[in-house]
C-alpha cells in the first residue's frame, strides 16, 4: 500500500514591505485600517504589505509538502475552503496522483458554479503541496517528474518599476540591465505621464535591443485599448497585457485581431476551461498563467494547450513567499513552450530569506531550485511568521 495523506494544514504568511507592490501611495491612496490600499490607476486593492496562504500536507509516511496561493486579502476565505470542505476529501488519497485529487475536488463544486476565484486558489495551494509530496516520494524534482527539464535556465524579464517619477524608473530599468537583464514590463496604471511617454522613455534609456511590454491592467474599452496601443507601438512593444476587462472576451477578440502588437493574458483565468473558451475566440498571442492560481496540474494542462495550437506561455509571478514561484518555475523548466519567465524582483529578492533552497534568479534568467519536490520549503524564519487558519465552528 501507498502512502496517504494524513493532515492538511493552512497559514497566512504575512511578510512587511517598504514600499507597497507598484510602488509608493500617490495622492489620495492611503491606507485603510485593514492596511488596503486601492490603486487609483486600475481600482484595484492591494495590500500595503505582502501576504500569500501557505498550505502544509503531511503524510502518513512523515512526508511533508508545501504549498501556496494567494492570500493579498481575506486569506481566511481560503482557510476556510479548505479546513471546512477540502482537507477531509484530500486526507487518506494517495499524493502520489496529485491530478486525480485535483479533479475530484474541482468536482465537488462545479454543479454550484464554483469554479474560479478563492474555491480554486485553495485547490492550486493543496495542487501545489501534493505535487511536491510526490516528488519527494520519488525522489525527483518536479521537472523530472513532468517529464524530465528541457531548460537549465529559464530568461526572465523584470516586471514592475516601482519608483514615483519616469526619470526613476528608467534609471531603475537601466540598473537591472547592468545586471545582465535585457526584457522589461511596466504598468500602465502608474505610469503617470501616460504610455507613449514610458514607453518612449524606457526605449531611450534601454536602447533598441531591450524587449519592453506594457501591462495595461484590463482598463480599456477595445476601441481605446486599441488606440493606447498604436501610439506605443512606434517606440516597439514586446507585448501588450490584459487590454480590456478580464469579462470582456469580444473586446479581448477585437483587440487580438486589430492588434499589430502581440497581445498577453491569463494570469487572473484559473482552468484550462478559461483559456480554451478565450484561446477558441480571440488571436491571443501569449499564454500567463500564474502558478498560484492553478497549481501544478492546471498550469501543465495550460502550457500543454499552448503547445498544441502553437502559442508560447510566459508565465505571471506574483506576490508571496516563492513556494508557487519554485513550482512554476520548476514545471516551466520541463515545458518546451516556455521561453521566458516574469520576475517580479520588488518581490522575489525582499523575500528570499524565507525560503529554502537554492533558487535564484541572476545575469537574465532564473536557476530552477535543484532539491527533490519543488526543491524549495519555508524557511525557519517563514515558519516562525505563519498564523494558522483554521475552519470556524
Ligand atoms: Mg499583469
Amino acid at each position: 500500500m501507498s502512502d496517504t495523506v494524513k493532515s492538511v494544514e493552512c497559514f497566512a504568511l504575512t511578510i512587511p514591505r517598504d514600499t507597497p507592490y507598484l510602488g509608493s501611495p500617490r495622492d489620495g491612496e492611503g491606507a485603510n485600517a485593514r492596511g488596503y490600499i486601492v490603486r487609483k490607476g486600475n481600482k484595484t486593492v492591494y495590500p500595503t504589505f505582502d501576504r500569500s496562504v501557505l498550505v502544509r500536507i503531511e503524510t502518513v509516511g512523515g512526508v511533508v509538502g508545501w504549498g501556496e496561493t494567494y492570500g493579498l486579502v481575506s486569506p481566511g476565505a481560503v482557510g476556510e475552503i479548505i479546513g471546512d470542505l477540502l482537507a477531509d476529501f484530500t486526507i487518506g488519497r494517495d499524493p502520489t496522483d496529485p491530478s486525480a485529487i485535483y479533479d475530484d475536488l474541482y468536482d465537488l463544486m462545479r454543479v454550484r458554479g464554483y469554479i474560479g476565484g478563492f474555491f480554486v486558489d485553495a485547490l492550486a495551494a493543496i495542487d501545489i503541496a501534493l505535487w511536491d509530496i510526490a516528488g519527494r516520494i520519488a525522489k525527483k524534482t518536479l521537472a523530472d517528474l513532468l517529464g524530465g527539464r528541457v531548460h537549465d535556465k529559464i530568461p526572465a524579464y523584470v516586471s514592475g518599476l516601482p519608483e514615483k517619477t519616469l526619470e526613476d524608473r528608467v534609471s531603475l530599468a537601466q540598473a537591472w540591465q547592468a545586471k545582465g537583464f535585457n526584457a522589461f514590463k511596466f504598468a500602465l496604471p502608474v505610469a503617470d505621464g501616460g504610455a507613449i511617454a514610458e514607453t518612449r522613455a524606457l526605449r531611450e534609456g534601454l536602447g533598441p535591443d531591450a524587449r519592453i511590454a506594457a501591462d495595461m491592467h484590463w482598463r480599456e474599452t477595445a476601441d481605446e485599448a486599441l488606440d493606447i496601443i498604436r501610439g506605443m507601438a512606434p517606440h516597439g512593444l514586446w507585448f501588450a497585457e490584459a487590454p480590456v476587462r478580464t469579462e470582456d472576451f469580444a473586446g479581448l477578440a477585437r483587440v487580438c485581431r486589430d492588434s499589430k502588437v502581440p497581445i498577453a493574458v491569463g494570469e487572473e483565468w484559473r482552468t484550462p476551461y478559461d483559456f480554451l473558451n478565450r484561446i477558441d475566440r480571440c488571436d491571443i498571442a501569449i499564454l500567463q498563467p500564474e502558478m498560484g492560481h492553478k497549481g501544478v496540474t492546471n498550469f501543465t494542462r495550460i502550457a500543454q494547450l499552448g503547445k498544441e495550437r502553437g502559442l508560447p506561455v510566459i508565465p505571471h509571478a506574483t506576490i508571496g513567499a516563492g513556494i508557487f514561484l519554485a513550482a512554476s518555475i520548476q514545471a516551466s523548466s520541463a515545458l518546451p513552450n516556455v521561453p521566458m519567465h516574469e520576475y517580479q524582483h520588488s518581490v522575489f529578492e525582499p523575500n528570499r530569506h524565507l525560503l529554502k533552497g537554492n533558487m535564484s534568479c541572476r545575469a537574465g534568467a532564473y536557476t530552477p531550485p535543484s532539491g527533490i519536490g519543488l526543491g524549495v520549503g519555508p524557511s525557519d524564519e517563514a515558519l516562525g511568521l505563519l498564523e494558522p487558519l483554521k475552519p470556524t465552528g
